[in-house]
């Protein structure tokens, strides 16, 4: 993936202090364009890739968006910041709470946080006008793309454990979905139901 990055974007990015969503050892790492762990076999995503991601979404206020792997909550700010309403789903309960506790933080009023499986979305707020998975799966989890509004984008690395292909995926008006490869993308596993087996 090849991609020009936003003014606004990069602006955020700088201000945004990565250290903050870092516990432990991983923290002296913070400024370094890595994938770091935080735990739980959890890593705070590499800041290109979600530089890229976020850029994907072609993020506005009027969008409800959808994210799976919340993680240590730093894509979130980025959702929060640029998106319209945040719906961020993780499986790890304590990171979901560490997480939620840092967006608040930093003073955004417009993320919700869930604890379960984001491979079945969160069908009480749906459709969504984007969607953002930060975990690798085996497949798209045909739930997410019901999830989808028309109109609506998803950005999804997909593919073996190993290593997997970042996909865009848009869904049109009348309901038809196109998909493309962006470029090989190393992401730790989507577990659930429509994810690897946990
Ligand atoms: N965007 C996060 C990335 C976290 S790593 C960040 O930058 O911090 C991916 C996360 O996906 C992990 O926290 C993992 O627990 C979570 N995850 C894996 N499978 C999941 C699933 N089915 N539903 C929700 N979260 C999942």
């Amino acid at each position: 993936m090849d991609l020009y990055i936003s003014k606004p974007l990069y602006d955020f990015f700088e201000r945004l202090d990565r250290a903050y969503f870092i516990e432990g050892e991983s923290k002296a790492y913070a400024k370094h364009d890595v994938a770091l762990s935080i735990g739980y076999g959890a890593t705070i995503s590499q800041p290109t890739l979600v530089l890229q991601m976020t850029q994907l979404l072609e993020l506005g206020k009027k969008h409800n968006v959808l994210e799976i792997g919340t993680g240590s909550g730093y894509q979130t700010a980025f959702l929060a910041e640029f998106g319209g309403e945040v719906y961020s789903v993780e499986l790890i309960e304590a990171l979901s709470v560490k997480a939620r506790e840092r967006i608040e933080n930093l003073g955004y009023k417009n993320a919700m946080f869930k604890v379960g499986d984001g491979t079945q979305g969160w069908k009480e707020y749906a459709p969504y006008d984007r969607i953002i998975v930060t975990a690798g799966g085996s497949q798209v989890p045909p739930m997410l793309v019901e999830q989808l509004s028309p109109g609506g984008r998803m950005v999804i690395p997909v593919g073996p454990r190993i290593s997997q292909q970042m996909l865009l995926i848009e869904k049109d008006e009348r309901g038809h979905v196109k998909q493309y490869s962006l470029g090989e993308v190393r992401f730790v596993e989507l577990k659930g139901k429509y994810g690897w087996e946990s």
